[in-house]
């Protein structure tokens, strides 16, 4: 069986690095090999906790409270009212502080989980960065998530404590707390020194709380951070991170997003995503850069005024996020001033070659795909700062970072021969992507599921599920997950080709592509197309498109069938949830849809 995916993106341009961009000077000859990065040297620019140990708090909080940058901005929030509050490292250092003498005062030990409920607030932080002073655990959860999605993480995660506001306790928890017998303790931000029963007031405590003194000390290896993965393909899963992941962290922010500590930089990630936690919360913050925290959701009005406002510098968003901008048009983009960018980036999904471009005429420069899970803590692959975009691509493996492309047999599997993948050397061949695990934020298990983390490994490749390939200059190509491949007349075709090419047509907003059974070809292409304002769904409009995509990709790759959709279904960090249009399709049960947005 052939792969047909062209080797070459249908996009030739190569966007040349903008002259605003600050390079990191040692990745100046950058040549995808980094033969001279070593985790150890990184580690060696954090300053540590003395005798082996590291805690991400003291990282990225209270090393720069101590030092210069103590009355500095870490945190700019947003509130929804437009109000904007900064809080400095100093400050951040006493909140987190007291809040870790809350955790004591409530007697909550070592590698214990406090898990959060709450949007983007300024208790989030306080939270998130106490909790890992304390040396407990942060699990962070999907504001959004209904009562049943709560109580299975909390239940499987072991919370012993739980912080979030009033309404979200009343609404998700407090019917099912007797289910829930491990937590102990629930805290609410928002009740204003009257807390329901059996709960306690976070204002109270924080002002009653005692300083901490320093972090915890915490081993490399201490268990830091539990992140439930997106559950696009399936069941989520509970991902183990350690504190030594800080490094990566670090390496990452600076790698891949360029930060340096006189940066505005903006991440957008729902907080209850990993992307939220490792750069909403702690690469900014270790490099000591302003973060700015929006309080509302998604819009486009609202997000051009911040960037511009704010002189936003470093953009970190989604490919979602980024579609719904274009649909809104690019001349919005044009009525502010967004003169300050000089680097966006984007993860979490396919970014189509067709958004990249869109960047450079609305927001002046190109976006710089990254590619990575919750399982690797970080950045993995990345069209980083100092590099050329090939738009399409997700970039190359950062520093320190193995990639390789592992064959796939007929039935996409990996090719295993004697406990060893075989490993793809011709360029543009598709095959699964693999890491070669030993990065310090590497996942190291998901909670109480052994079996289903040790599966993950083979020959001494980390598997990933998604499939790519390699170009000869070492840049990767995402083709598909695993799961979502499409099998038609002899092909293995990527749902991502195929809403790419769609994609470059006017009346198109967003794309999901599925394979649906045919007697004939096995699989043919099916997409559910949602439109851009100004266009009607018809059948001309779906031919017109169906012919679009033929003269892109050829009758066997093309989609045989269109269905127009109001919404696409999709994640709550906001993939679109492929599995649920094919379950939908063939009349199957949806499987598990705890992380499916409302309303879709
Ligand atoms: P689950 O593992 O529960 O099915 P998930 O894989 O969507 O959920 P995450 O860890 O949040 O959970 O997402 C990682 C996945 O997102 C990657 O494996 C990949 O499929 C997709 N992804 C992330 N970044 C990119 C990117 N730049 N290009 C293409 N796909 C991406
Ligand atoms: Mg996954």
């Amino acid at each position: 069986m052939t792969a047909i995916m062209p080797t070459t993106s249908p996009w030739t341009v190569i966007v040349k690095n903008p002259a605003r961009l600050t390079v990191t000077p040692n990745l100046l000859d950058y040549d995808g090999g980094c033969a001279s990065f070593r985790w150890d040297d990184e580690r060696r620019t954090l300053d540590g906790l003395g005798g082996g140990r590291v805690n991400i708090a003291h990282e990225a909080v209270d090393r720069h409270a101590a030092g210069a940058r103590s009355a500095h901005d870490a945190l700019r929030f947003v509130g929804r009212d437009g109000t904007v509050r900064g809080v400095t490292f100093a400050e951040l250092s006493d909140a987190t502080g007291r809040f870790a003498s809350v955790l004591r005062v409530l007697d909550v030990g070592r590698g214990e989980r406090v898990f959060s409920l709450l949007g983007r607030v300024p208790a989030l932080y306080t939270a998130a960065l106490g909790t890992l002073k304390h040396g407990a655990v942060f699990c962070p959860l999907f504001s959004a998530f209904g009562p049943e999605p709560v109580r299975q993480r909390l239940e499987l995660g072991g919370g012993k404590v739980l912080v979030t506001t009033r309404a979200l306790y009343l609404k998700r928890i407090a019917h099912q707390r007797s289910d829930l017998p491990e937590l102990r303790h629930v805290i609410l931000i928002d009740s204003a020194g009257r807390p329901e029963p059996g709960t306690l007031d976070f204002e109270t405590l924080m002002r009653h709380a005692a300083p901490y003194g320093s972090a915890a000390a915490t081993r490399p290896e201490d268990m830091a951070l539990l992140h439930f993965t997106s559950g696009t393909t399936g069941r989520p899963k509970g991902a183990v991170h350690v504190h030594d992941a800080v490094t990566a962290h670090s390496a990452t922010g600076r790698y891949a997003l360029d930060l340096h500590p006189e940066d505005v930089y903006w991440c957008t990630a729902d907080p209850g995503w990993v992307t939220g936690t490792s750069y909403g919360i702690i690469a900014p913050l270790l490099h000591g850069v302003t973060t700015i925290v929006d309080e509302e959701e998604m819009d486009p009005e609202r997000w051009y005024r911040i960037l511009a406002e704010q002189h936003v510098t470093v953009w970190y968003t989604a490919p979602t996020a980024l579609r719904m901008l274009m649909k809104a048009g690019a001349e919005r983009a044009k009525l502010h001033d967004l003169s300050a960018l000089r680097l966006v980036a984007s993860v979490g999904e396919p970014l189509n070659p067709e958004v990249v471009v869109w960047g450079q005429e609305a927001l002046g420069l190109p976006i710089h795909d990254n590619w990575w899970q919750t399982e690797t803590g970080g950045i993995m692959i990345a069209n980083f700062a100092s590099m050329d975009i090939r738009p399409g691509s997700m970039g190359r493996p950062l520093p320190g970072i193995e990639a390789a492309i592992v064959a796939r047999d007929e039935d996409a599997q990996p090719v295993i021969r004697d406990g060893e993948v075989e490993l793809v050397v011709d360029p543009g061949v598709v095959g699964e992507l693999a890491l070669r695990p030993g990065w310090p934020s590497m996942f190291r298990g998901y909670l109480n599921e052994e079996e289903r983390y040790r599966k993950c490994f083979v020959g001494g490749w980390y598997l990933t599920g998604d499939l790519a390939r390699k170009d000869a200059d070492g840049y990767y190509w995402f083709v598909g997950r695993g799961d979502d491949v499409i099998k038609s007349s002899g092909h293995l075709i990527g749902p991502f080709e195929v809403e790419s090419s769609l994609m470059e047509h006017p009346a198109v907003a967003e794309v999901g592509v599925i394979g649906v059974p045919d007697d004939v070809a096995g699989e043919v292409v099916k997409a559910f197309v949602e439109l851009k304002p100004g266009f009607e769904a018809s059948d001309v409009l779906n031919r017109e498109l169906i012919g679009f995509a033929r003269k892109r990709l050829g009758t066997a790759v093309a989609p045989r069938r269109i269905e127009f959709v109001a919404a696409l279904p999709r994640t709550r960090s906001g993939k679109i949830l492929r599995r649920l249009l094919k379950a939908r399709e063939l009349g199957l049960p949806e499987g598990d849809t705890s992380t499916l947005e409302a309303g879709r």
